[in-house]
């Protein structure tokens, strides 16, 4: 991706590379649109995919694969033990992190379910810049405790630090003091801090925690899923890399750590996971989980294709041409909203445009979901597919009361290499006119409400008939049109 300006002066993104591969969509008029979100229950997870115009639902499992991606898939060695696909893939890993040992898995949470299972005890606290939500669910079933020690500026929605991601340095140091590094297995870093907007730490900043971390004998864990556009924000936006390679800031970072491990669902624009292990002692007490959750110690649950797609990939992700593409897309975005006043968060991420539900419908209580309203809203508006990070993404207490979360977002995210501008455009435009008509928006609650994880198959129903009143306007605003 570049960006490029126009002889009389507009800067716009432009695609290094050219669509050989393509998928008819549909657009259902509003009012089929409407059919379909209460048939869904208002929740985006249950939605048809044939009836969504712009999935920005996730960048998980839908990034394009690029023609070397498909073509090293044709190449790959189909066995069950000790395949060249695999060798391929860890050869690969060890030269873009250093690390000696690799542990492959099926996905992301499958790492995870394996970290904490082997490393976390009840009792114990995983200190994080912030939680993702299957990391959260493994460390609490063990009896574990999450700690997030995100800088303030990070939950600040409008911000113009370049590293909301960054962990709280200080605060780490009294955590570790009060419960003690004994009781405290690893320290967990995400990269391109996904909950709060996709906001990356720095360099420094992980230097930081690290030293503190091997001061103390604990373990540092990066969770890489996300870590593309954290490499590309820190060429960006930290002075001192600003000359570095995406590769040696790569192997900077890495050095640092314990223990990588990813989803290849978003690193490496294929599927599959896996973990990166520096030291031969830790490698053997995750090992053995590998066989019995995942698949034998050279597949781990993936099929060889989509490894060999994941090495050719992770080459792909060493290449700043390629990884801009989704903080430049988003970037735009971002800001052709905020020229319109419309509330999203700030500085720009990666992962996805966040549009704040608190400020854009304000006159929804948190008790009636306002991110989630947001979300069935957008698809009544355009057929566009986010997915709410709010309140409807937490689970209730203990006594059933609700946890409000400290954000209500709606997360549009930015699939890799998929979208053209004159779509990113059209989602833009349908955001402007949803927000003019913002008043029309009204609430949603449960009709059927899963004891957990309760966002993913969850039922709702608006608190008043404010969907056919929105869906009526946008056929008086767009006549015929879609
Ligand atoms: C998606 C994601 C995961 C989980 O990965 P899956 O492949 O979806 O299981 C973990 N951490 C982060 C930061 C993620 O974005």
């Amino acid at each position: 991706m570049a960006k490029v300006t126009f002889f009389r002066g507009e800067q716009i993104p432009l695609e290094m590379h050219k669509v050989r591969i393509v998928q008819k969509l549909n657009l259902p008029p509003v009012e089929e649109r409407l059919r379909h979100i209460t048939e869904a229950g208002n929740n985006t997870f249950l939605l048809q995919n044939r009836d969504v115009f712009m999935d920005m639902l996730t960048d998980s499992g839908v990034n394009a694969m690029s023609d070397n991606q498909l073509s090293a898939m044709m190449q790959a060695d189909d066995s069950y033990a000790g395949s060249e696909t695999f060798n391929r893939l860890e050869a690969k890993l060890r030269e873009i992190f250093g690390m000696e040992y690799f542990l492959p898995a099926h996905q992301g949470r499958a790492c995870e379910n394996i970290l904490a299972t082997a490393f976390v005890k009840s009792g114990d606290v995983v200190p994080m810049n912030f939680h993702f939500t299957t990391t959260k669910s493994h460390i609490t079933r063990m009896g574990g405790r999450v700690e997030e020690l995100v800088i303030q500026e990070g939950l600040n929605p409008v911000s113009s630090h370049p590293f909301k991601g960054n962990f709280d340095v200080s605060r780490l140091d009294a955590l570790i003091q009060e419960v003690g590094p004994e009781h405290i297995p690893f320290v967990r870093l995400e990269a391109g801090t996904n909950l709060i907007g996709g906001q990356p730490f720095s360099l420094q900043n992980a230097r930081e925690v690290c030293a503190l971390c091997r001061r103390y004998g604990i373990k540092t864990v990066l969770d890489a899923s996300l870590l593309q556009d954290n490499l590309y924000f820190i060429k960006q936006r930290e002075a001192e890399c600003r000359d570095m390679s995406i590769r040696e800031i790569t192997l900077a970072l890495a050095e640092l750590m314990d223990i990588i491990y990813f989803s290849a669902r978003k690193l490496g624009f294929a599927r599959g996971g896996g973990i990166c292990i520096r030291d031969e002692a830790v490698c053997l007490s995750l090992k053995e989980y590998i066989p019995l959750y995942e698949g034998f110690l050279t597949y781990g649950g993936m099929s060889v294709r989509e490894m060999e797609a994941i090495a050719v990939g992770l080459e792909e992700t060493m290449d700043e041409d390629i990884i801009s593409q989704g903080p430049i897309f988003i970037e735009y975005m971002v800001d052709e909203l905020v020229k319109r006043g419309i509330p999203v968060i700030t500085p720009a991420g990666g992962l996805g445009c966040h549009l704040n539900a608190m400020e854009f419908v304000p006159h929804i209580p948190q008790s009636e979901y306002p991110a989630g309203a947001l979300a069935a809203a957008m698809y009544l508006a355009g057929g566009v597919r986010g997915m709410e990070r709010g309140t409807l993404s937490e689970q209730r207490e203990p006594d059933g009361s609700e946890r409000f979360a400290e954000m209500e977002l709606l997360r549009l995210a930015m699939p890799r290499r998929v979208f053209t501008l004159s779509q990113v455009k059209y989602a833009i435009d349908r955001i402007d006119w949803l927000y003019q008509n913002r008043a029309l928006i009204g609430g949603l609650k449960f009709v059927e409400e899963p004891a957990v994880l309760r966002f993913f198959f969850g039922r709702l129903a608006p608190t008043s008939p404010w969907q056919e009143k929105l869906a009526a306007q946008f056929r008086a605003d767009f006549g015929d049109s879609l």
